[in-house]
């Protein structure tokens, strides 16, 4: 099991984090929830270890710290009775290369920490990938719809990996509002403070080893 001995966010030999990347991580602030949410928390600023950590889970499959991360997300916000969680989800084309989402991963798992349910209420049209517009299209707005035929008369919960102009949040918190969604809350695993383009990210999760040699 020698994938299990690797560091989570640089590749060297640790369980899970390494002492400098554990020493590196930052608690994420977000200052001003991003439009039409009731409440919005992140764990980790998207810098550094963290944002290495994250980048493995989103552009790698590297599920070694899933439930780390489910941990610190779901001790991060009071879950309204009654709530149930979803997802933004990732574009048809980008989910089809990698064979994964994993802002579901994290919504199902913190749906089994909550003990809530877990439900795909967005759809999204399928244009280009957030790391491929600029960052006006972004800030135009992602196209967030609610799935036809879930009803959306409880709270929810949107789960993502990471907020970077907060543009996926506010489009299902606007989306869901719409459906009659009477609160809306975000909970992500991290959080770019101020709005900028990262475009380097999938390369920089590229220049990091594989742990153990798997991709
Ligand atoms: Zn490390």
């Amino acid at each position: 099991m020698l994938w299990s001995e690797r560091c989570a966010a640089c590749g060297d030999p640790a369980a899970l984090l390494c002492d400098p990347c554990r020493r590196g991580l930052r608690r994420a602030v977000v200052a001003v929830p991003p439009p039409g949410l009731d409440a919005c928390r992140a764990l980790l600023a998207y810098q550094g270890p963290g944002r290495a950590l994250v980048a493995r889970l989103k552009y790698r499959n590297d599920r070694r710290a899933l439930s780390w991360l489910v941990d610190g997300m779901a001790a991060l916000l009071d879950v309204p009775p009654g709530a149930v969680v979803t997802w933004v989800p990732t574009t048809v084309r980008r989910r089809s290369r990698r064979g994964f989402d994993q802002a579901r991963l994290l919504a199902r798992g913190l749906a089994r920490r909550w003990g809530v349910p877990c439900s795909g209420l967005l759809v999204r049209g399928d244009g280009p990938a957030q790391s491929s517009r600029t960052r006006d299209e972004r800030h135009r707005g992602v196209p967030l719809g609610v799935r036809p035929g879930r009803p959306v008369t409880r709270p929810v919960v949107v789960v993502d990996d990471v907020t970077t102009t907060g543009a996926s949040l506010a489009g299902a918190a606007q989306a869901l509002r719409a459906g009659g969604c009477p609160w809306v809350g975000a909970v992500t695993a991290a959080y770019t403070p101020l709005a900028g383009d990262r475009p380097h990210d999938r390369a920089e999760a590229r220049r990091t080893p594989a742990p153990g040699g798997r991709t």
